[in-house]
């Protein structure tokens, strides 16, 4: 505010009128003086009313970042009084990591003063405890009286930022675990690579898949499975230390970074740690369920210095502890590189194998033990690979089925295996039954039962001619309902079924009463030891004679020798399938085979 300037007249001589005039003059202006100062007093309260309610504040520090003045609005949003914050340390007030952005603002503002210094984001305390965030300008007047300082002019951001931090949480957060997921997963491993490039430390990467989760999941239903996803989630975070990156790549894979260790030993320990935690008993609401894991070790640098290859090599590692009975650990090794990377060529050779017509058959011929009569043949594929010959099912059928291309396969095999049965039909041996191995994941297909009977009918050959051959990994793996009625409704149209490989599963004989069946074949495990195993042949004797009591026939597969021919007689086994009577014939040798066999065995 200005000083009263007197006007000119004023300054001349003066006079009686003059005088009057001048105290009357005074005495207006003192009145505009006290106008003014009331309509400043009204303007800085209704400043004051504004900064209070504002959500914006206004702060100034010295050059010791200490406050020198707070507007009301920083008491309110804060709930400190006005002269706790003047009396605080700037560390008591902003969040000790954000005071470089708050001394590098005073630096700037006061080199360029006049000039608005922009500030990033910042905390601030609230009573609570609670960080607020504000970003606002920092500005320093010299040549205005009365400010101290440099004067910041922020505002609240704290919801923006807490909307910001919920959608970094979505996309990185598994929302089940809380544990980060694979986005973050990846981007932690990135960060852990290269730190351990550049100071020279392993990285240690732990691919965890939980073992019988599915059955949890199908048994207990999807709310105990999470439950128990949730339980594993914080036992693995027991086992790690704070620097450590456990996350969920989704449903039971789990992931470790051990981003700092001097070698494998380092991740052999952790290791161990998890298989033991997760192995504890979880209760789950009423049930006590145990479950275990498989881990697959890979280290940075030794076994692959960039973030895929090391992941492929986890994966791995995992898939050979699972392959290793489960509940164990594998490091990678390169061999396992090797039968991974042949695994990869096979099964993309299988995928064209049925196009280039690649499949053969052979059939193998089952005789009656007591009269020594055939009774049929085991259809049994091959694949003519074009490099490694003539190739085992054991080579490709589990990839087959891992691929879903057995579905495919096993049809061409149904068609083949009928076309022979056609053949027999023609040579007048068209009591002949023939057995057709069928995989799990190919009865689950919906209408397989359709499927058979209309490959049957069109190549005119009864229902009763075929025998479908399953194993009992059918109902370990949680007996398909739609697959046990797709076989059911085979057999109710003439067709035979067959438990293959009986002794190896579970081998529980309370399958034959859920799961009736018209033959059981004991696996050739057990037939290979009958004549010096007494277990093996008292095993042997228990399967017949429980086979027999459901009704069903027995097979004994693999019999080799005449020993193991008269041992299965003697325990009154049905058939007999093996290398004493014909390895696996083609069609014209079995031609041969039928019109040579004499009952005997050779
Ligand atoms: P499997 O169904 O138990 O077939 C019997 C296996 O034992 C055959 O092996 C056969 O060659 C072999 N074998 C027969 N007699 C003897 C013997 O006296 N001694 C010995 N050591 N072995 C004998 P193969 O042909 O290699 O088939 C292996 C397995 O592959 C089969 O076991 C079956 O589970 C599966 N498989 C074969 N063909 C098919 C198919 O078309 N579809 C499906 N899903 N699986 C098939
Ligand atoms: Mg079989
Ligand atoms: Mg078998």
């Amino acid at each position: 505010m200005g000083g009263i300037g007197l006007p000119r007249r004023m300054t001349g001589r003066d006079d009686g009128s003059e005088i009057v005039n001048l105290e009357s003059r005074i005495a207006e202006l003192e009145d505009e003086l006290r106008e003014t100062q009331a309509r400043l007093r009204d303007r800085e309260g209704m400043l004051h009313a504004l900064s209070e309610h504002a959500n914006d504040l206004t702060y100034i520090l010295d050059r010791d970042t200490r406050f020198t003045y707070v507007s009301p609005s920083i008491c309110n949003l804060t709930e400190y009084e006005a002269e706790e914050i003047m009396a605080a340390d700037p560390g008591g007030i902003f969040h000790v990591d954000d005071l470089p952005i708050i001394l590098t603002a005073i630096e700037e503002a006061l080199k360029s003063p006049g000039e608005a210094v922009a500030i990033p984001d910042h905390r601030i305390r609230h009573r609570d405890l609670r960080w607020l965030y504000f970003e606002g300008s920092a500005v320093s007047m010299p040549d205005v009286p009365g400010v101290n300082g440099v004067v910041f002019n922020c505002h609240n951001i704290t919801e923006r930022k807490h909307q910001e931090e919920t959608i970094y949480r979505q996309a990185n957060y598994d929302p089940l675990t809380k544990l980060p997921n694979r986005l973050m997963f990846a981007d932690r491993l990135t960060t852990a690579l290269m730190r351990g490039a550049r100071e020279k430390n392993c990285v240690g990467l732990l691919f965890i898949d939980l073992d019988g989760f599915k059955k949890v999941n199908d048994t207990l239903g999807h709310g105990a499975g999470d439950e128990l996803l949730k339980v594993v989630a914080q036992r693995l975070s027991d086992c790690v230390r704070q620097d450590d990156t456990i996350s969920r790549l989704g449903g039971d894979e789990f992931t470790v970074i051990l981003p700092n260790i001097h070698g494998p030993g380092a991740a052999e320990i952790v290791a161990k740690k998890i298989l033991e935690r997760v192995s504890e008993v979880i209760t789950l609401g009423e049930n006590e369920v145990y479950i275990s894991g498989s881990i697959g070790i890979t280290i940075f640098p030794d076994d692959a210095e960039d973030e895929e290859t090391l992941i492929q090599h986890a994966d791995t590692a995992m898939y050979e502890a699972k392959s290793a009975g489960r509940r164990t650990y594998k490091f990678f090794t390169s061999q396992m590189n090797r039968a991974a990377i042949e695994k990869l060529e096979l099964e993309t050779e299988l995928r064209t194998a049925i196009e280039r017509e690649e499949f053969d058959i052979r059939f193998q011929p089952i005789i009656d033990l007591a009269s020594g009569a055939i009774t049929g043949a085991e259809a049994l594929v091959r694949w003519n690979h074009p490099k490694r010959g003539l190739t085992s099912p054991d080579v490709f059928i589990s990839l087959a089925e891992e691929q879903g291309l057995i579905v495919a396969i096993g049809e061409w095999v149904i068609r083949a295996a009928c076309a022979e049965v056609g053949r027999w039909r023609e040579a007048g041996f068209g009591q002949l039954r023939m057995a057709i191995n069928v995989s799990p994941r190919q009865c689950q297909e919906p209408s397989f039962d359709t499927r058979v009977a209309e490959i049957l009918d069109e190549m005119d050959i009864p229902a009763g001619s075929i025998t479908l051959e399953i194993t009992e990994s059918l109902f370990i793996e949680g007996a398909h309902e739609d697959a046990v009625a797709a076989l059911h409704n085979c057999r109710n149209k003439g067709s035979h079924l067959s438990l293959d490989d009986f002794g190896t599963g579970y081998s529980s004989l309370s399958y034959l009463k859920r799961f009736p069946v018209d033959v059981l074949k004991i696996d050739r495990a057990f037939v290979n030891d009958i004549v010096t195993s007494a277990e093996d042949r008292a095993l042997c004797q228990g399967i017949v004679a429980m086979a027999h009591a459901f009704n069903v026939k027995v097979v004994g597969e693999g019999v080799e020798t005449e020993d193991h021919a008269a041992v299965l007689r003697e325990l009154a086994c049905d058939r007999a399938q093996g290398y004493l009577i014909a390895k696996p014939l083609s069609s014209d040798e079995f031609s041969a085979f039928l019109s040579s066999w004499d009952g005997v065995p050779a």
